[in-house]
């Protein structure tokens, strides 16, 4: 898929664009499963039951990682809703820098997974591969209608080869295993997608809107810290804008709706009867 920018902020003005964007943003997204990202150009919109979504991607000419945003439902980081924060923020930000097929390097290593379809495995699951071959899988991903995640029943046993690579404990296991960590054999899929061995990567974090408090920040700081332990940060190229939003979930996005719609409708009737007639 070719990966293209995506610049919604450029297509409005002003305060219409700003009552478009909340209009655009409050539509109810496509049921999402798990925590899905939608491919580039996507809309962001948390789904019912997400702990958080990535989307806006946006990548160099060359292919490389620029931009994107992950929204966080509100209070993301309450025990109660998510008990590992850090867990969410650094797969979200996997995301974000990689495991989209929004970048053609990455993209261009997807194959078939051999044996799809048995063991477990789902058809359609994909696998990125340095060489397209069996042989060269570094990373078996779900099927592409479930989000680019690591897929938790290859742990590495037939027909993959045995590398070593326990997908159970990948930063993109789907299942958000509390503890689970950034790890080498996750960043290995990086460094050889992108080079980032070579480069390395400058992650710049945009607070959007200043919607995320202190405590909240300190989580997304964390997450790019533990990114900069396997690529150094500073004075690198590209230089890669991570934007984090806390949007409200969906049910109270209606309920906004349903609120602003209503006042609409009141100031109509209030103009209509201030009209003489
Ligand atoms: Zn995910």
């Amino acid at each position: 898929m070719a990966a293209s920018s995506s610049k919604p902020q450029a297509m409005f003005g002003g305060a219409l664009g700003s009552v478009l964007a909340v209009v655009m943003l409050a539509l109810p997204a496509a049921p999402a499963t798990a925590d899905e990202n939608p491919p580039v150009a996507s809309l962001c919109g948390l789904g019912a039951g997400n702990t958080a979504v990535t989307c806006l991607f946006t990548a160099t000419p060359a292919g490389l990682p620029f931009s994107a945003r992950t929204e966080y439902p509100d209070n993301f980081d309450a025990p109660a809703n998510n008990p590992d924060p850090l867990n969410t923020a650094e797969h979200e930000l996997f995301h974000a820098i990689g495991f989209t097929a929004a970048y053609n390097l990455f993209a261009a290593r997807l194959i078939a997974t051999p044996g799809a379809g048995a063991n477990g495995i789902p058809a359609g699951s994909r696998s990125y591969s340095t060489n397209g071959a069996a042989n060269g899988i570094l990373l078996v991903l779900t099927p592409q209608a479930q989000g680019t995640h690591a897929d938790p029943a290859a742990n590495g046993a037939a027909p993959w080869p045995v590398t070593g690579y326990n997908q159970n404990n990948d930063i993109m296991q789907p299942s958000q295993v509390v503890g689970n960590r950034l790890n080498a054999s996750d960043a290995a899929v990086l460094n050889n997608a992108f080079g980032w061995a070579a480069t390395g990567i400058q992650i710049n974090v945009v607070n959007v809107g200043g919607t995320l408090d202190a405590a909240d920040m300190q989580i997304m700081n964390n997450a790019v810290a533990a990114v900069n332990a396997f690529w150094p940060a500073v004075g690198k190229s590209p230089v890669f804008t991570w934007s984090v939003a806390e949007v409200p979930e969906p049910a109270t996005w209606t309920f906004m709706l349903v609120g602003i719609a209503s006042l609409g409708a009141s100031i109509r009737r209030r103009t209509q009867r201030a009209t003489p007639g």
